[in-house]
């Protein structure tokens, strides 16, 4: 009834009307004129800085991957090329209170550098140089802005090896990557994001800067701030260099897919893999839904009839890999596995590799997709599986799960006509019930995409109250003002 008469202003006296009217619109017009007067000094203070103010370049900046999330519009987005007009943006965004949300190269998925309405997103882009490659202590100095492939190609000249690789290597950032701690198929045996980064530079929300972490390989002085701000998605401070960990390039992979008539028999597969002890450098998954949209896209010839594949890969030196993939195949066989095909060369490694990689983009076509990023500990991944097939037919969704099955990380991915808003909140019902029983069995409701504005109002759930108020002390600390990446995260 309240909000019927607020709407309609039936039930209000006109005067009243019009006086709130008025007190909007001037409050409107004062809000404007402050978020002017903010540009105009940023402009001041960074007048070789590129500001977008335009709407329609705004526009370009306002979603990140996350299809699902609606998210607001930028003011302006700022493109600094230096640390300095970092630091320019911050003192003036706190100066006058306005919020930033820092951004790389938005292909996030858990709507982290999606715009905010009336905030500042400054994006990284143009800051994207290799500063260096430090051959006798194997790391490389790079700017935030750096795509993660081409940081790959330009050390892989050097004969190094940067192993963190999202399947989204090819257009995302390295300063994305830090933001997320961002994971990827050969995480499971290299590790995630965070174990290749040694420093970093920020600027804080005042503009100071400051360094963590250095070249050492062993350095305990103080608290280890590096870690706090891997994955922090930009709340906490912009990150403007990163000095990270490379390795000796590693041998040339020996590559298999295996089918299975069940998705509990891959999951017994995967378990099994793990407990044998082998070291597998890519252990993924895909199930029925998505094997078929991925071969109705690029007409693969994949076996439609399986309910599952795995695919795995051994990089191990010599003979060594073909002991790893015997391992792997014995177990898929005690599990069931149906038929399993072996890479015969580089070029049908990569293809089988490539069926994995265009998994996303193949249920992007069916729909609105909402990928979700739930993980379990390893052992725990048949359970994980069957819960997702019973809460996805309980909403009455559709559903394809793939992922990163030997980090026990999987990305079951609901789909939905666009403007099906009944089947979207069965989805959203459904998304929170696997957050439950994910975390139910040890596990996460995120395993490398982030909590970000997407999964805020569930972080309590796993983490407990007291954590998140520990979580939000730190935020106040760094960020008394709250203008970094407002609404995100805690
Ligand atoms: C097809 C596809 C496949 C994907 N596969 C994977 C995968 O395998 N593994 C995985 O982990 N992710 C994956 N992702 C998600 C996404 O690519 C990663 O989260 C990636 O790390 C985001 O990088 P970005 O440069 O696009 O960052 P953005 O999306 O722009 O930002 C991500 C977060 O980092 C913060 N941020 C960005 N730059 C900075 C900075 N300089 N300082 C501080 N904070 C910053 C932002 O505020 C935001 O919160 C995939 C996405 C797609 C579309």
């Amino acid at each position: 009834m309240r909000g019927r008469a607020l709407t309609t202003g039936a039930a209000w006296p006109a005067t009243v009307v019009m006086q709130c009217s008025r007190v909007l619109i001037a409050g409107a017009a004062y809000h404007r004129a402050l978020m002017a007067t903010f540009l105009d000094d940023l402009r001041a203070v960074a007048p070789q800085m590129r500001l977008l103010t335009d709407e329609a370049d705004r526009e370009s900046f306002r979603r990140d991957e996350t299809a699902h999330f609606e998210p607001g519009l930028p003011l302006a987005v700022a493109l600094p090329t230096s640390t300095e007009e970092v630091a320019t943006i911050l003192r003036t965004a706190t100066a006058h209170g306005t919020p930033v949300v820092p951004r790389g190269a938005g292909s996030g998925l858990s709507g982290g550098s999606a715009g905010i309405e009336g905030a500042l997103t400054v994006a990284l882009t143009r800051m994207d140089r290799v500063l260096e490659i430090d051959r006798d202590n194997r790391v490389a100095v790079v700017q935030p802005g750096v795509i993660n492939a081409d940081l790959k190609k330009a050390v892989a000249a050097e004969e190094l090896f940067y192993a963190p690789d999202p399947a989204s290597y090819e257009f995302c950032s390295i300063g994305g990557n830090i933001g997320t701690n961002a994971g990827g198929l050969c995480c499971v045996k290299y590790g995630v994001t965070r174990d290749a980064v040694l420093s970093l530079e920020v600027v804080l929300a005042d503009g100071r800067v400051i360094r963590t972490g250095g070249r050492n390989v062993k350095d305990v002085a103080g608290y280890s701030l590096t870690h706090l701000f891997v994955g922090s998605q930009g709340t906490l401070g912009i990150v403007t260099e990163a000095t990270l960990r490379l390795r000796p390039t590693p041998p040339p992979k020996q590559t298999m897919l295996a089918f299975f008539p069940t998705l509990d028999a891959a999951g017994r597969a995967v378990a099994t893999m793990t407990r044998s002890g082998v070291e597998p450098c890519t252990l993924e998954l895909m199930d029925r839904v998505t094997i078929a949209a991925v071969d109705d896209w690029h007409n693969l010839g994949l076996d439609r009839s399986a309910a599952a594949l795995l695919l795995v890969e051994s990089d191990a030196p010599g003979a060594r890999a073909d002991d790893e993939l015997a391992v792997a195949e014995s177990a898929c066989t005690e599990a069931g596995a149906s038929s399993i095909v072996r890479a015969t060369d580089a070029m049908e490694a990569d293809w089988l590799r490539q069926v994995r990689r265009l998994a996303f983009r193949a249920m992007e076509r069916l729909g609105v997709a909402r990928m979700e990023d739930v993980g379990a500990p390893r052992s725990r991944i048949p359970e994980l599986l069957a819960a997702i097939e019973r809460i996805a037919a309980a909403h009455d969704v559709r559903c394809g799960t793939f992922g990163h099955a030997g980090d026990g990380n999987l990305h079951p991915t609901f789909v939905w006509d666009r403007g099906d808003t009944d089947t979207e909140e069965r989805a959203h019902a459904a998304a929170e019930e696997l957050y439950r029983a994910a975390i139910a069995l040890g596990g996460t409701l995120t395993g490398e995409h982030g909590i970000g504005a997407a999964r805020r109002e569930f972080l309590e759930l796993q983490r407990g109250a007291d954590a998140v108020d520990v979580m939000r002390s730190i935020k106040a600390a760094l960020d008394p003002l709250g203008i970094l990446n407002p609404g995100r995260v805690v």
